[in-house]
């Protein structure tokens, strides 16, 4: 008979240890539970676009219910390939450089799955969008931030200081993740701050791996920039994007990566074994969304502009800092004028007392200090709920 260890061995992996699950869809339970304003979760309360509804529910009546290709069915990797064209001015083969997932949020995880090996380090520039952390831990790599600092005045752009990202180029990094239009900062990145990445991927055989799912959410006559269009990038970008964002279906789970056919080999040995297919009639549905004239891309950016520009004074007048967002459709705020010990005291005193669920600045950071003095809120939605949430938000002065 064996001898029983004298430390009984853990059931669990030791990478789930390292992280916690997502503070941004907590909030929306919270908000569940309390009847608060959700402006914590970045999903859409107004209805998605007749004609792709229309072509989910033909293509499920017309029996499009079985798997489709694994990376992707053609109708949509060709209408993708297209949109890229038009865009950009970019060639993407659909049938080697395309690769269809559950969402965005599948395709950045298969991706660094992918591409990293145990020790490598994955850059990521801070506050991130919470997933990044978690998924570099998952695929074995080791994230290393470095900072986007706040404007210091109202025409300022969140920034990074040049020789802060240079230091954390080294010889064991495989990839920096660069989300523009960025979420939770609302920072659209310059061209040439663009360059200067390119530069430095270059320089150290760096893959960009970007998550561009804001790109036509953009205000101030900011210019979304693909950096795999800037030169030496084409073959060391892998460029994810999806549909939940631009056509307002963030619970269809249909996103993309566009790469090499060598990386888009690798990440569809991934897919497959992780999801086999994202859903298949919606995959048609998606091709007829991207066929969307340029009208509907200028309509989604002006109606965010107006919520936005609704919600900010709201927030304003309710005593936040806040930093005008350039693109996506959130906005980061300040809460030094109100007396919470920090940011998590104060949304749970928010979502509990005043009825408005936000997002911790916390959870956006490595270490939850950094964002002690910061809360997100997300505008994508409806004038009423905007109004709504700036009459609770009143409550806050008295
Ligand atoms: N991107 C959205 C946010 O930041 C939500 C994404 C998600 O929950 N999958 O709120």
């Amino acid at each position: 008979m064996q001898e029983a260890a004298t430390q009984p061995k853990s059931l669990l992996s030791g990478k789930v240890e390292l992280f916690t699950e997502s503070v941004i869809r907590e909030m929306t339970r919270q908000a569940m539970q309390y009847g608060a304003v959700n402006l914590a979760q970045g999903f859409p309360d107004f209805p998605a676009p007749r004609e792709i509804k229309e072509s989910a529910q033909e293509a499920i009546a017309g029996d499009v219910n079985q798997y489709a290709i694994t990376w992707g069915a053609k109708s949509l990797r060709d209408a993708i390939s297209r949109k890229m064209k038009s865009s950009y001015g970019l060639s993407i083969n659909p049938e080697r450089e395309i690769t269809v997932c559950c969402g965005s949020t599948e395709a950045m995880i298969s991706t660094l799955l992918a591409v990293c090996n145990a020790g490598d380090e994955v850059i990521i520039f801070e506050p991130f969008y919470e997933n990044y952390g978690p998924d570099s831990i998952l695929s074995g790599a080791k994230p290393r931030f470095v900072k986007l600092r706040p404007p210091t005045s109202n025409d300022a752009e969140w920034s990074f200081d040049e020789r802060e990202l240079r230091a954390a180029f080294h010889r064991n990094t495989k990839a920096i993740i660069l989300n523009t239009p960025n979420n939770p900062t609302g920072k659209v990145f310059t061209r040439s701050e663009l360059e200067l990445i390119r530069d430095l991927c270059v320089e150290f055989n760096v893959l960009a791996i970007t998550d561009e799912i804001y790109e036509h959410i953009l205000y101030d006559g900011s210019e979304h920039i693909c950096i795999a269009t800037l030169d030496g990038m084409r073959d060391r970008t892998v460029a994810i994007n999806g549909m939940s964002k631009t056509y307002s279906v963030t619970g269809w789970r249909v996103g993309w990566t566009i790469a090499s056919p060598e990386i888009t080999s690798a990440i569809r040995k991934v897919h497959d074994f992780m999801t086999v297919g994202a859903p298949a009639p919606l995959q048609e549905a998606g091709a007829v969304a991207l066929g969307l004239p340029k009208s509907y891309y200028e309509q989604l950016a002006a109606n965010y502009l107006k919520r936005r520009d609704r919600l900010v004074p709201a927030l304003e007048q309710a005593g936040f800092r806040c930093y005008l967002p350039r693109g996506a459709y959130y906005v980061m705020t300040d809460i030094s004028a109100f007396r919470s010990k920090n940011d998590v005291e104060f949304t749970r005193f928010l979502v509990k007392e005043i009825g408005v669920a936000a997002v911790p600045g916390s959870s956006f950071y490595n270490d939850p200090r950094d964002g002690a003095r910061q809360v997100r809120f997300a505008f994508c939605k409806r004038d009423q709920t905007l109004d709504e949430a700036a009459a609770r938000l009143g409550k806050l002065k008295k």
